[in-house]
């Protein structure tokens, strides 16, 4: 018997917490959402380790979740008989933060309640909300298969440290007791837990029970009986069919999966049939997740297989470049055994893949598209959000190419703001008479693209050039030439064509500057042997007096900049 040993909460924990019982306080249901979801994926987890497992069931293979409270002890209990958890896991799930970035997360706290509760909605705030209406938090565990001995039992006020300790536990799975903070006594009803559960916990797939009441005349009040009845619908939401689930419900099974705080964006649901058979419920979040560019990142699509759980994070179920799309897909083929392994390989993967892509890109197009001010506004947040991760399809999928470059959006020269909302299309669409290329101009940042001198011959001509600052933005241009059979070209490149933008008299002018400066132009050929390739006579400038270009088919002078300043 190991005895029971106090520990620290990582720092991170303790600012999580600090914060959440300040910040977080008006959305204090949020607690039994985020414990009954954690049952649920407790469930889940036993479901798949039953799989090659049967014996972990024992004998009591009916999952489900126990809502219960006690009036007298003012305590509210949240029991599963899911995956439990041991000592060790005890240890690393409840005293520290597993995710990768919490660090970087936590330094960008300003300290400003509203805005950190934001943003604490965004990071995830799980097992800790529990302190928001708990003064002292009980949870008793045990593991799937392990000896009614080997129980444990965590506790913690909630303040710098917690304690573990070895306990009997009669059956497996997890127990959360909370001690109510004063003033938090109107909890302890049937009829308020009951409303809360249906209002966030109703797409939960396994019964959540509750005791019923019973009105006792002796007493004078309802007493609760020995008898238990289901309070939400316990069947798999994205199973159900798509007219029976209302938008909330849609909402709150994406906090669910997603473990995200505000309401998604947008979302598809369909059943695919045909060379591959299953569901896809996929959500794009309103707010890019604070580890976006993270490499380690978890992605964010659960895999079922025929209602049965397989894993968190099918990174091979979508591209990398909508990494950032959340939900659930329930293949109807793969066999319940499938490893990551498999999953690479799997001629039904890909299907799902690409069914799942197109869908994606559907959707954004739908938002893209409308003529509706708020799908408007919603792209307009999407892109914000997403839009630099988008360009990454054009290098990333050959085949969704063309698609993808229609939901690209840009600055231009013909805005006075560094706002990205033009998009190729509309280019084409405001082409100058005998314009027929697309022109653009890269630089690190909006300021230095603005006030490119290349830019200054198409101000005067009249003709947009489209300004790109991403960091992605060379790298995209590499996969991109055309668009719409128009050929994209660099306004800092090569000896500058405008083509029937220049009429004849202007030509002609042109050459007899060119002639009459021939000497001089010769003279600085020798003068910046090793500096220059070349020097020419330009007209693209009208009012600096000179500027440096790139040869055609070399790296721009911004890619040269990037590439220095990552050390190459
Ligand atoms: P998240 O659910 O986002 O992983 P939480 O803070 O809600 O974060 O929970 C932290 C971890 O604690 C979970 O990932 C899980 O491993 C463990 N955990 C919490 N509740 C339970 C439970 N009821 N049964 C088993 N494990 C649990
Ligand atoms: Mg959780």
């Amino acid at each position: 018997v190991v005895e029971k040993e106090t520990l620290g909460f990582q720092a991170e924990v303790k600012q999580l917490l600090h914060l959440m019982i300040h910040s977080l306080y008006s959305n204090k249901e949020i607690f039994l959402r985020e414990l009954i979801s954690n049952a649920s994926d407790a469930a889940d987890k036993l479901r798949f380790e039953a799989i090659n497992n049967d014996a972990l069931y024992g004998d009591d293979n009916e999952l489900r979740i126990k809502v219960l409270f006690d009036k007298d002890a003012k305590t509210i209990t949240i029991s599963d008989n899911g995956i439990g958890m041991s000592r060790d896991e005890v240890i690393s799930h409840l005293g520290t933060i597993a995710k990768s970035g919490t660090k970087e997360f936590f330094s960008k706290l300003s300290g400003d309640q509203q805005a950190d509760a934001a943003l604490i909605g965004q990071f995830g705030v799980g097992f800790y909300s529990a302190f928001i209406v708990a003064d002292k938090v009980i949870v008793n565990t045990r593991r799937a298969g392990a000896f009614a001995s080997e129980g444990v039992r965590w506790e913690s006020g909630g303040e710098g440290e917690y304690s573990v300790e070895s306990i009997e536990k009669p059956g497996r799975g997890t127990d959360v007791i909370l001690h109510l903070r004063a003033g938090e006594e109107e909890l302890l009803s049937s009829w308020k837990l009951k409303s809360i559960i249906r209002k966030y916990s109703d797409h939960i797939s396994i019964p959540i029970l509750m005791q019923k009441e019973e009105w006792d005349e002796e007493k004078k009040e309802t007493v609760l009986k020995d008898e238990w009845e289901t309070v939400n619908q316990a069947s798999a939401l994205w199973a159900r069919s798509k007219n029976d689930i209302t938008k909330e419900q849609y909402e709150e099974f994406y906090k669910h999966v997603s473990h995200d705080f505000q309401p998604p964006l947008t979302y598809t649901h369909n059943r695919v049939e045909g060379r591959s058979e299953y569901t896809q419920l996929l959500y794009v979040p309103t707010h890019a997740p604070f580890d976006l560019w993270d490499r380690n990142k978890r992605g964010g699509i659960k895999l079922y297989v025929r209602r049965v759980f397989i894993m968190d994070d099918a990174e091979q179920l979508m591209p990398t470049y909508l990494r950032f799309i959340k939900g659930v897909i329930d293949s109807n083929d793969l066999p319940l055994n499938v490893s990551r392994e498999i999953l690479q390989e799997s001629r039904d993967v890909r299907l799902i893949r690409e069914g799942s892509t197109k869908r994606v890109l559907g959707m954004l197009e739908e938002l893209a598209n409308s003529e509706e001010q708020e799908n408007k506004d919603k792209y307009t947040t999407f892109w914000r959000e997403f839009g630099q991760v988008l360009k990454e399809g054009i290098g990333e999928d050959a085949t969704n190419k063309d698609r993808i470059a229609k939901l690209l959006r840009f600055a231009s020269s013909k805005n006075d703001s560094a706002d990205q909302n033009v998009s190729f299309a509309d280019y084409v669409g405001r082409m100058k008479e005998g314009q027929t290329k697309i022109f653009y101009v890269t630089a690190e940042s909006y300021n230095a693209a603005r006030n490119s001198p290349h830019l200054e011959i198409f101000q005067k001509k009249g003709v947009e050039v489209l300004l790109l600052t991403d960091r992605v933005d060379e790298w995209m241009l590499s996969f991109l030439n055309e668009f719409d059979g128009k050929e994209l070209v660099s306004v800092a490149k090569g000896d500058l064509d405008l083509g029937a933008l220049e009429d004849e008299a202007e030509k002609k002018e042109h050459a007899e500057t060119e002639s009459s400066y021939k000497e001089l132009v010769e003279k600085m050929k020798g003068a910046l042997l090793d500096k220059a390739k070349d020097v020419r006579v330009t007209f693209r400038l009208t009012e600096s007096p000179a500027c440096l270009v790139a040869d055609e088919h070399e790296l721009s002078a911004n890619l040269v900049r990037m590439l220095k300043a990552a050390g190459q």
